[in-house]
């Protein structure tokens, strides 16, 4: 095989201590042997974040998030350093870059910092003369000569626009799972590994549970059409392939199903039904920077009210409901309900474009299963529906096998 440009990314569990610091080096230099160049990226050990996100709380819970960023950024300053010894113990050529020495320029949005530009030349330069970069993710420079950090989980968002910038063949995403799946393997036995799935896909995949990728990483691989490749750290095989809509030949009609339960379902009713009313209910959970998901209006009933049903997040829920219930005299409904008991399961898949009837089938084997359905939304690419969160397997289970996604 021809020389190849790779962008390898290791998670906390695949660096949580010095033995798989060696492990991954090993992994590493199969690659420079087969000839490749390689930048590794690196999250910090897992749980060292965590801890030290802990400590500047408990200094101070509201804190200068410019010095968060200098304390959390340090985790993965830690496993560049480890993994580039590594390297060299292992006679690979190797350095460590942290994000100020590239840099990774990023705005000034500290704690969830954007990356808007990673000059690769002397990388490039090194790269190809055999030296390995291994790179601290989730770190940036921002305008003001700060260190930043990308916001929980950035590292993947690293990997990604490192490999844009570095216009590499591949990026393998080094994780604790063995790839993306048709659903939650916990809760479906015959829940299957998928081979390739679309970058539209895996977005709504990524904002509808399941947490194999930052949401920004996949944005920014379907913007720069980087080649990514989710896979185990631990097992040596393919992983999941997320790609161009083209390179996939055939789409299944739906390629997986995922479930929240962090939603919260809120009712007004019998609020007047004239004009202004929904613009008067939502405007005040905007200003609140409350994020309200599905919505359902009912028709009018005679006395020209109406029942109004909507989600937020279960973190949201109670100031929404303090919002709506201070505007009770304006707002003029009967009755402010909240139920946290809900859970939203979605089915997605890329063939539904073209496919007729892919929502009948999620409401038919449903109801099969007695299980109501209290709120739908739809997208080109998902059906999302919103339960009591006691059928939540149940249902996650039977959609699986209704569209035909269980292993043999
Ligand atoms: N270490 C950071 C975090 O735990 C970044 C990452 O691992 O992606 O959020
Ligand atoms: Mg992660």
């Amino acid at each position: 095989m021809s020389r190849q440009r790779i962008v390898m990314k290791f998670g906390g569990t695949s660096v949580a201590d010095t033995d798989r610091i060696k492990a991954v080096a090993l992994r590493v230099k199969r690659e420079t042997d087969a000839g490749h160049e390689v930048a590794v990226v690196v999250s910090a050990m897992a749980g060292v974040t965590n801890q030290l996100v802990a400590w500047t709380r408990a200094v101070a819970t509201l804190h200068d998030a410019r010095e968060y960023d200098a304390v959390v950024a340090t985790g993965e300053q830690v496993t560049s350093g480890l993994l580039a010894i590594a390297l060299q113990e292992l006679g690979v050529p190797a350095r460590s870059w942290f994000g100020w020495q590239i840099p990774v320029e990023t705005d000034d949005a500290h704690g969830k910092a954007r990356i808007r530009n990673i000059p690769t030349a002397e990388l490039s330069r090194r790269m190809a003369d055999g030296q390995v970069a291994v790179v601290a993710g989730f770190q940036g420079l921002g305008p003001d000569n700060r260190v930043t950090t990308l916001g929980r989980g950035g590292s993947d968002t690293s990997a990604v626009a490192l490999a844009a910038a570095l216009k590499a063949d591949r990026c393998d995403i080094f994780t604790d799972v063995d790839g993306v799946y048709t659903t939650d393997p916990r809760i479906v036995a015959k829940a299957r590994k998928l081979d390739k799935i679309t970058y539209e896909e895996m977005l709504e995949m990524a904002s509808l549970g399941a947490k194999v990728l930052q949401i920004r990483s996949v944005e920014m691989a379907m913007k720069h059409h980087v080649r990514l490749q989710v896979l185990s750290s631990f097992e040596d095989k393919p992983g999941t392939l997320v790609v161009d809509e083209d390179e996939i030949v055939e789409h299944e009609v739906v390629s997986g199903i995922t479930y929240s339960r962090d939603e919260a379902k809120i009712t007004l009713q019998r609020v007047p039904d004239r004009p202004g009313v929904a613009a008067a209910i939502f405007g005040p959970l905007a200003d609140a920077s409350i994020n309200v998901d599905m919505i359902v209006q009912n028709v009018s009933e005679g006395g020209g009210t109406t029942d109004l049903t909507f989600t937020v997040t279960k973190g949201d829920l109670d100031r929404a409901m303090k919002v709506l219930g201070d505007r009770r005299g304006e707002l003029n409904y009967k009755a402010l309900v909240p139920d946290a008991n809900v859970v939203k399961v979605s089915v997605i898949g890329m063939g539904m474009r073209s496919h007729a009837g892919v929502a009948q089938r999620m409401f038919k084997a449903l109801s099969e299963k007695g299980i109501n359905i209290q709120v739908i939304s739809t997208s080109e690419i998902k059906v999302s529906v919103l339960i009591a969160e006691e059928y939540a397997e149940l249902a996650v289970r039977s959609l699986h096998t209704a569209y035909g996604l269980d292993a043999a």
